[in-house]
């Protein structure tokens, strides 16, 4: 930025020119602090689009009007030719270029058709301060609070700290125009948070803090203001300047130094006079007549409040001074006891405090309403905060209580498999134990106890289908000797041949059991007397003829057989291994190796079936002399 005498001088008047329209005095005040921004740039060439923005940015103030005018008509038409971003800055200056025209409805709706639009945090907070600078001038304070309130938020997205202050200064200016000292307070310090501000900003900043602190109460006595009003002056702003002395005088006066806030206010009139801005003219002359009324100097408080009035009327923002004004007139009057000027200027002193009263209550509404609001979009938001942290809490519940199924299927699928696996041991042990229970250990066929079950359910069954049944019983010969001659392991591997013998014998619904000892019985399901004796004699052959070379020695291997059937025992058991029992005994002492059939006198098969039978009953040959 050019800094320089030439270019002080030029800075105040576009100030003055600035203040010297009523209608935009205010946003010019707000928007001036962009001015300062600005850097002047010129280039008569054609240049690259981003060229012509930045100049033309640098150019938007009242006093470069025309060549910010030339620079925005090129722009308008090489808008075709701009990034999405470019074109963004163009609409602000279009905007910012409608306000300068006067146009602030028009200004208004279209900053906010950016700031609603524009995606860019920075271009968003410069059209909200546009469009909340054009509301604070038409003294549409809710609306420029609601602005004011919508871009605070963005204020630390905001990257380019020139814009951020400019919204920022817009929104402590707004605040203290509405009374809302306290507020504007923290703004102006977020304005100085990084130092290095431009003199202008720094200007402006000081006389808003001011501002503040004054209608807070708290002005400062201890030479700050006039320090800044002597920093403004030196940078040029005059007009501030002058502002900020009046803060001073209006202190003075309220400390009773009647005699400095006269002489500081003398000087001011004159300076304001000089400057021109009504409202400050207002502001002075009306302090000015104030002091004095009390200095007794009553041609002078009426001169003075003359002009306050006459600068006051021409601007809406005047009031205050205004009602101070007219009632220095009414006091003036008064006291020289002239009833009908005083009835006169207490009329318009009440007007006055009227009008100043339904402004401050008016703005004091804006804010309340705007507060109201946002405490409402506040709640709204926590609310909905809430509710999410709800549903949130909700899914994850929900999750938990998924998990929770997951490992509860999970567990009982765990036990459900323990438990089967369990289950399927203990069937396990149960079979082997039932089979441990019902096997002779040592044959594999089945024990006295089974045999005697099975065989009774077996007979049961077919007792009911009056099928016949017959009971075969035999008893290794000489048994004893075998062991006493080849060892008692000799004997068990007898036992275990003539077992699989019986079992090559028998089907599988037939019986075979070890009633005890070497002694075997079969139980044959659908067998009558002749094919049973059969068999038996078949079986007896076998045994004969077993190989007893593997077991280390040679011998032979002879059985006795008792067979019944139903059709001579019935179905009883009992019965039927007794009649077996008695048949067996006869072939013992019929010499052994051979076949017989119960009959209540047990005769030998022979007799009984004569021819038939004659082949198959063969005959004890010979006592077991193989085993000699
Ligand atoms: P008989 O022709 O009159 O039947 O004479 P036997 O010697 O066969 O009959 P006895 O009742 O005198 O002897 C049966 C023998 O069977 C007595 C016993 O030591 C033997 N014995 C019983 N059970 C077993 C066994 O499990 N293993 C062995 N090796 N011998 C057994
Ligand atoms: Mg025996
Ligand atoms: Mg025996």
């Amino acid at each position: 930025m050019r800094t320089g005498k030439g270019r002080m001088g030029t800075t105040t008047k576009k100030t003055i020119a600035i203040f010297r329209s009523n209608r935009r005095v205010y946003l010019s005040v707000a928007l001036g602090v962009c001015v300062l921004f600005a850097t002047a740039a010129s280039a008569s060439q054609p240049r690259p689009i981003g060229m012509v923005l930045d100049e033309a940015d640098a150019m938007r103030s009242d006093a470069n009007r025309s060549r910010f005018a030339e620079l925005l008509e090129e722009l308008n038409h090489r808008v075709a030719e701009a990034s999405e971003e470019q074109s963004e800055q163009i609409s602000y200056l279009n905007a910012y270029r409608t306000a300068l025209a006067g146009s602030y409805k028009q200004a208004i709706a279209e900053a906010v058709d950016l700031f609603q639009r524009s995606k860019n945090a920075d271009m968003r907070f410069r059209a909200a301060a546009l469009a909340l600078n054009g509301m604070a001038v038409q003294a549409d304070y809710t609306g420029g609070l609601r602005q004011l309130e919508s871009i605070l938020p963005l204020v630390d997205q905001v990257k380019n700290i020139e814009v951020r202050r400019q919204g920022l200064g817009a929104g402590a200016t707004l605040y203290n125009q509405v009374g809302q000292y306290e507020l504007a307070i923290p703004l102006l310090e977020k304005i100085r948070q990084g130092g290095g501000l431009s003199p202008r900003t720094s200007c402006f900043t000081n006389y808003a803090e001011l501002e503040a602190l004054q209608g807070l109460g708290r002005f400062p006595e201890d030479g700050t203001a006039d320090r800044y009003a002597s920093k403004c002056e030196g940078n040029g702003e005059k007009l501030v300047a002058v502002f900020i002395r009046s803060f001073i005088a209006r202190s003075l006066k309220a400390q009773g130094k009647i005699d400095e806030a006269s002489r500081l206010l003398e000087r001011l009139s004159r300076e304001a006079h000089d400057i021109g801005y009504p409202a400050q003219i207002s502001q002075v002359d009306s302090l000015l007549a104030e002091v004095r009324l009390l200095r007794h100097d009553l041609e002078g408080a009426l001169r003075a409040s003359a002009s306050a009035v006459a600068a006051g009327e021409k601007t809406p923002t005047s009031a205050v001074s205004l009602v101070s004004a007219y009632k220095t007139q009414y006091q003036v009057a008064e006291t020289r006891g002239d009833t009908i000027r005083a009835l006169a200027a207490y009329k318009l002193y009440m007007q006055a405090d009227k009008q100043n009263i339904d402004q401050v209550k008016a703005k004091e509404l804006a804010y309340q309403i705007v507060r109201h609001e946002t405490q409402q979009k506040a709640q709204q938001i926590s609310l909905l905060s809430k509710q999410n942290e709800v549903l949130r809490l909700q899914q994850q519940v929900d999750k938990q209580s998924a998990q929770n199924s997951r490992l509860m299927v999970l567990l009982m699928l765990l036990v459900c498999g323990f438990v089967g696996y369990w289950a399927y041991k203990v069937k396990r042990v149960q079979i082997s134990l039932k089979r441990w229970a019902e096997t002779d250990a040592l044959t594999q066929v089945s024990n006295r106890h089974s045999f005697s079950q099975t065989s009774r359910n077996a007979l049961t069954d077919a007792a009911r289908d009056g099928e016949e049944v017959a009971m075969v019983m035999f008893d290794l010969d000489h048994f004893k000797a075998i062991n006493d001659r080849f060892g008692h392991g000799t004997g068990d591997w007898v036992l275990k041949e003539v077992a699989e013998v019986c079992r090559s014998f028998c089907r599988r619904v037939d019986q075979i059991g070890r009633l005890g000892g070497e002694e075997f019985a079969f139980l044959l399901r659908g067998y009558d007397a002749r094919s049973a004796v059969r068999l038996s004699d078949d079986c007896r052959a076998r045994l004969a003829s077993i190989d007893t070379a593997p077991s280390g020695h040679s011998f032979v291997v002879t059985g006795s057989f008792g067979v019944t059937t139903t059709a001579l025992s019935g179905y009883d058991l009992t019965r039927l291994l007794s009649h077996a029992d008695n048949a067996l005994y006869r072939a013992k002492r019929e010499g052994r190796n051979r076949v017989y059939l119960y009959e209540p006198a047990a005769v030998s098969v022979e007799s009984q079936f004569g021819e038939v039978m004659a082949d198959n009953v063969v005959p004890l040959k010979a006592e077991p002399a193989a085993w000699a």
